[in-house]
Order: structure tokens, then C-alpha cells, then sequence
């Protein structure tokens, strides 16, 4: 059998740490497979540059996730309902789509235990595929985000949403979350906490604990809560699972997850 390609597909796609997580898994696994990386200027071009590239499988990241939904002759249920893919595997000629980072984020917050409430900072397109799953598996999602624009799918699917003027200025008003968590990119390459000081000194204080979506670093978010005695995490298990979960799709589940995570997880510590 000829060796199968992969790739992940972005733009930019320089900073990836996805061909190191899933080359490693393959030389770990013995799979004779390799992964690359492919920057996408049109994400209209998304199914012809696979097909041309003669991939069996890809991930994709921002800003093609849509086009991927649309590059997807067979939708699995999940990504079908949020319309966002960022996983793709060809069987037959056919590209099946799936969303994984949903799936990562929830199995990377089952750690905390005794969740019902969720804040999330930020409402966009990272919010959108975890606050579905969240909501399918019983936890209730408010949302408060810095602009309007953004909430207002949100407030049409249902959710509590609120922008940081009308969250309320009265702390005996605001609601306790059992988790917070920054779903924007505030603190990814400055040091901006994603919402104002006063909202998060109202909410942290009875949070379980506090996530970050952001990888790598202590962003000052997490910094805050850390300072308020909190647990805290950051996004590297959601990158770890998203990727675990692409890596059975990509293998028709010859692997389980357990199998698979020590070899990907070394890529965290290169
Ligand atoms: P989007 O561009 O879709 O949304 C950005 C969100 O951040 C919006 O809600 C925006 O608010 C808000 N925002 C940006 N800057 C600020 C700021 N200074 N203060 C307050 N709010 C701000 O981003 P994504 O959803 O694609 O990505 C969000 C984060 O998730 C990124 O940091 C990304 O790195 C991370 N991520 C992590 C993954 C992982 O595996 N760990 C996977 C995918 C993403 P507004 O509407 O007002 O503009």
C-alpha cells in the first residue's frame, strides 16, 4: 500500500505544532504515513488542493473551518449542526467531515467535576463549536463578549448573553459560574485580560476553576485567577484530544485514544 498523506491547511499554518503531534504518533504507532503542512490562500481551492495533493486525510484551521464544512461530501451529525469542520478524511473518493475540536475541548474540562454553569469569555468561532457540545451534554453556556455583533446568533440559538455594558454592574446580581473560561485570543499575543477587571473580580471568586483556551503560556487571565487561589488550565489538552480524535479518524479507530496520546503528547514536550 502506498504511503498516506496528510496535512493540516491554514493560513498562516507556520506555527502548527499538528505535523510534529501526528508524525510522531505515526513512527510511534509504526504507521507508514506522513504529515505536512499547506498554507491555504483561497479556501475555495480546499478540495481541489486535497484531491491534488493526494491526501488521505487534513485538519484545518482559521480561517478554512467554514470551507471545510463546505468541502465535505459526507457531514458527521455534530459538524453538520455547528457547520464547522476541521477534520477531513477521504474513503473512497469521498471526504468525510468532522468537528474535533469540540469533542477535545469537553473530554480536556472533564476534569472538573460538579460542573453545571459555564461563563464563556469570547463568542467567537472557537465558542461556537464548544458552546453546542456543552449544551448537548447538559451544561448550561452564558456568553459575554466585548462587541454585540457576535452574540447575536447566540441569542437567537437561546443562550444568556451579555456584552461587558449590560453584564450586571451589581455584584449581588451576577450569577456564580462553576467554570470561566477565555475563548478569546486577549492574552495570545499581549497582555489584555479578556474582560474587564470588574466583571472578572465578580466572577472568579466563585468559580471552580478557570480555562484558557490559549496554549503555552500563563496568559494574564490565568494569571489573575492563579492570584484568587484558583485551579487553573490552559489549552494544551484541548490541542492534545482535538488531535487525538483526528488521529482515529484518520486510522478508522485501529487505535484508542490511551494508544495514541503518549506518542502525540511528546510533541509537547520538544
Ligand atoms: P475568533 O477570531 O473567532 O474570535 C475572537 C474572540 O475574541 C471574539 O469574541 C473577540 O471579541 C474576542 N477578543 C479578541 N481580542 C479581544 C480583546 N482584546 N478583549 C476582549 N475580547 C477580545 O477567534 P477563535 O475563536 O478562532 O480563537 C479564540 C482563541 O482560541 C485564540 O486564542 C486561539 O488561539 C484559541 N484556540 C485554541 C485551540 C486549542 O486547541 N487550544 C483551538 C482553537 C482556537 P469581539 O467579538 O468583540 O471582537
Amino acid at each position: 500500500m502506498a504511503k498516506e498523506i496528510f496535512a493540516i491547511f491554514g493560513n498562516p499554518v507556520s506555527h502548527s505544532k499538528s505535523p510534529l503531534m501526528h508524525n510522531l504518533t505515526f513512527q510511534g504507532l509504526g504507521v507508514d504515513a506522513c504529515y505536512t503542512r499547506h498554507l491555504l490562500e483561497d479556501g475555495d481551492k480546499l478540495k481541489e488542493t486535497f484531491l491534488a495533493l493526494g491526501l488521505k486525510g487534513a485538519n484545518i484551521t482559521v480561517p478554512h473551518k467554514e470551507a471545510a464544512f463546505s468541502a465535505a461530501d459526507v457531514l458527521d451529525p455534530f459538524a453538520k449542526k455547528i457547520g464547522v469542520v476541521n477534520t477531513l478524511v477521504e474513503r473512497e473518493g469521498k471526504l468525510y467531515g468532522y468537528n474535533t475540536d469540540a469533542p477535545g475541548f469537553l473530554k480536556a474540562i472533564s476534569e472538573f467535576k460538579n460542573v453545571k454553569t459555564v461563563l464563556f469569555l469570547g463568542a467567537g468561532g472557537t465558542a461556537q463549536s464548544t458552546s453546542s457540545i456543552l449544551r448537548d451534554e447538559g451544561y448550561e453556556v452564558t456568553l459575554v463578549n466585548r462587541g454585540e455583533a457576535r452574540l447575536e446568533k447566540y441569542k437567537k440559538e437561546g443562550f444568556e448573553t451579555y456584552t461587558f455594558e449590560t453584564f450586571p454592574k451589581d455584584t449581588s446580581l451576577v450569577k456564580h459560574y462553576d467554570l470561566v473560561i477565555n475563548m478569546t485570543s486577549a492574552g495570545l499575543e499581549d497582555d489584555n485580560l479578556p474582560a474587564p477587571k470588574e466583571i472578572l473580580s465578580a466572577v472568579i471568586p466563585h468559580a471552580k476553576a478557570c480555562v484558557d483556551v490559549i496554549y503555552g503560556k500563563e496568559t494574564p487571565f490565568l494569571k489573575l485567577a492563579k492570584s484568587e487561589g484558583k485551579p487553573t488550565k490552559d489549552g494544551s489538552d484541548m490541542l492534545l484530544y482535538q488531535g487525538i480524535i483526528a488521529f482515529e479518524h484518520f486510522t478508522n479507530y485501529r487505535y484508542s485514544f490511551d494508544e495514541i496520546k503518549p506518542f502525540m503528547k511528546k510533541a509537547f514536550s520538544l
